[in-house]
């Protein structure tokens, strides 16, 4: 399975910055050496602009974030046909920072995701256990729990999400899942996968993502069910992000 690597700019940047984080982004992949997908999900503000900057090399582009709704009185939201107006290729469901900040329950990350898919776009749905979660052993009911609500909604579509395993306390702390604990919930994912797909169907990827860095990443990849990552923080700087892209091509 061709592995994705795909940045979480989270609310990063500015048309300076992004400007220069783009030009390293698409000079440092011009060599076309790269075997694995890659993509940047980015402030919707600045989508013009990556779309502008990358839409004529192989780097993808997406959303942080999407309405549960399609249009309306829905002030502050975007919808998913506004993101298909900027080529967007996905868009992150159910970020944990959207979970437990903005207070999105399973079922609203699941009309998202079926928002996202009807529009054309791949929803990369985010799971992922809390300390205290994992702490009180129920990490695989919780990823298992949000997971089978994307499933649900989706229904015949779900071959065609991807999945991200973020186990919140790794989110931005530093601390890394070691690729023992993250290939343990990657399976039970594709098991659950598996039996809503079936075998004979392409199988969603499931990425890792929660402080991934160019020093940890080829072992995480390395997993026999780690299918790419999500990089918040490394993702901002050109060269860590190449790095782990060349990780993930060389795997
Ligand atoms: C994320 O925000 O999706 C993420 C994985 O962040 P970080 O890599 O900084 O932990």
């Amino acid at each position: 399975m061709k592995k994705l690597i795909a940045g979480n700019w989270k609310m990063n940047g500015s048309l300076a910055i992004n400007r220069d984080l783009l030009a390293a982004l698409v000079s440092g992949m011009a060599g076309g050496d790269s075997v694995c997908d890659v993509a940047v999900c980015v402030p919707s503000a600045y989508l013009q602009q990556v779309q502008d900057a990358l839409v004529r090399t192989p780097i993808k582009w997406g959303a942080q974030d999407v309405s549960a709704h399609d249009q309306g009185a829905f002030t502050g939201e975007i919808s998913a046909n506004m993101l298909r107006d900027f080529a967007c290729r996905y868009t992150l469901v159910g970020h944990s920072e959207r979970r437990q900040y903005h207070g999105e329950s399973d079922s609203v990350v699941a009309a998202k995701a079926q928002r996202a898919l009807a529009a054309g776009i791949t929803p990369i749905v985010c799971v992922g256990e809390t300390l205290a979660e994992r702490e009180s052993g129920q990490t695989m009911m919780v990823v298992k729990r949000q997971l089978a609500a994307a499933i649900h909604a989706v229904g015949h579509c779900a071959t065609e999400i991807v999945v991200a395993y973020e186990p919140v306390w790794a989110i931005g702390t530093g601390l890394t899942a070691s690729p023992e604990q993250a290939q343990e919930v990657h399976a039970v994912l594709r098991t659950q996968l598996l039996a809503a797909c079936g075998r004979s169907a392409s199988l969603p990827r499931i990425l890792y993502g929660g402080s991934m860095n160019a020093s940890n990443a080829a072992l995480l990849l390395s997993q026999p069910d780690i299918d790419g990552g999500l990089i918040g923080g490394a993702s901002l700087k050109a060269a860590d992000f190449l790095a782990i892209v060349a990780a993930a091509s060389a795997v």
